[in-house]
């Protein structure tokens, strides 16, 4: 049964049941204290339509109007449609087992539209979602959020171009995430536009908000990265696009796990070649480590003709920037712990 939320309204008249109706209810959620008009009620009955009371939008106690109607709005109906359908495009792929993986969109500035715990991606319904604040209070939803969404909104705060982020536990991709290792570059030319050189950051235990601060250093210059022993996080424009690198990276760590069992060393681009797949990366936007540091070799290739898998090249670790702000961070942190203790 299909549940239209309502709860961004005080009023709810006949006008909104018919439109209710057009869009396939069979209940409406209304706030506790709502006016449903005797025309509504009228109309309710006639289309043989529920009325729930409650927060059944799971608008959170204190939450600003303004954010339940941001969650309720067309705009966000689109989202969550977009959300179930790259949902279900992870389980049809096999990137999600059982309730794994999360999708997420930052909808506003400080307002981000997830994936519930706990419900198979395969079945996500709009109703399933939530909306969480970039501290990861949840501000709306039937469902509590994912536990991962820590993750997402460090990406967000670091990035302000990514408006969605996916992640998920692709076998190929992940494969490489056990190892430690990383593919080669220069192999495949759409590889190398979307994804390119790839990230692999220490594995912590999911869910935590060290695990999610695991891919600060790596974010802003690449948009998939390998989580050690974990899986995989990518970020995009969209949440589409986030998942479109998502099997970009999955299928790249099988065609060459499948070259390698040929027995004939792979061919590489060359790097002039490649070159200009980086030149097309960037009017695309899409962020590489290369195009920020020119000493960063173009292309990355194996010690021994023939492996696929490589260490992950130091251009993908932190940048002294980025290591001078964590130390920052951390000393900030000690600081204040200290004076929490005087
Ligand atoms: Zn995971």
């Amino acid at each position: 049964m299909k549940t239209i939320d309502l709860t961004s309204l005080k009023v709810v008249t006949e006008g909104d049941i018919e439109a209710a109706a057009a869009d396939g209810a069979g209940e409406i959620a209304v706030l506790e204290r709502a006016i449903v008009t005797p025309s509504a009620k009228d109309a309710l009955d006639r289309r043989g339509i529920g009325l729930r009371r409650g927060a059944a939008g799971g608008a959170a106690a204190g939450v600003d109007p303004s954010r339940i109607a941001l969650f309720n709005s067309r705009e966000a109906a689109a989202i969550k449609e977009e959300i179930c359908a790259v949902g279900r495009k992870l389980w049809m792929r096999q990137y999600v087992d059982g309730n794994g993986g999360n999708i997420s969109y930052r909808i506003g500035p400080n307002e981000v539209i997830c994936t519930p715990t706990l419900v198979s991606k395969a079945d996500l319904r709009p109703e399933d979602l939530s909306m969480v604040d970039l501290d990861g209070k949840q501000l709306a939803g039937g469902r509590p959020r994912t536990s991962e969404i820590l993750l997402h909104l460090e990406i967000y705060k670091a990035v302000p171009e990514a408006k969605g982020v996916v992640h998920c536990h692709p076998p190929h991709a992940t494969a490489y995430a056990i190892t430690g290792k990383v593919p080669p570059t220069c192999v495949i030319p759409e590889y190398e536009v979307f994804v390119g050189k790839v990230a692999i950051s220490p594995y912590e235990t999911p869910g935590t908000a060290a695990f999610a601060r695991t891919v600060i250093p790596y974010v802003r210059t690449h948009n998939t990265i390998l989580l050690s022993n974990h899986g995989i996080v990518c970020w995009g424009d969209t949440v589409t696009h986030a998942e479109w690198y998502a099997e970009v990276v999955d299928t790249y760590c099988w065609t060459l796990m499948l070259a390698a069992q040929l027995g004939t060393p792979l061919s590489h681009i060359a790097d002039n070649k490649a070159a200009d797949l980086l030149e097309i990366k960037k009017k695309l936007g899409l962020p590489d480590p290369r195009h920020e540091d020119s000493s960063c070799a173009v292309c990355d290739l194996p010690a021994r003709p023939g492996e696929i898998a490589i260490d992950p090249p130091p251009g993908s670790g932190p940048t002294r920037a980025e290591v001078d702000e964590l130390v920052k961070e951390i000393t900030e942190r000690v600081m204040a712990a200290l004076k929490e203790r005087a």
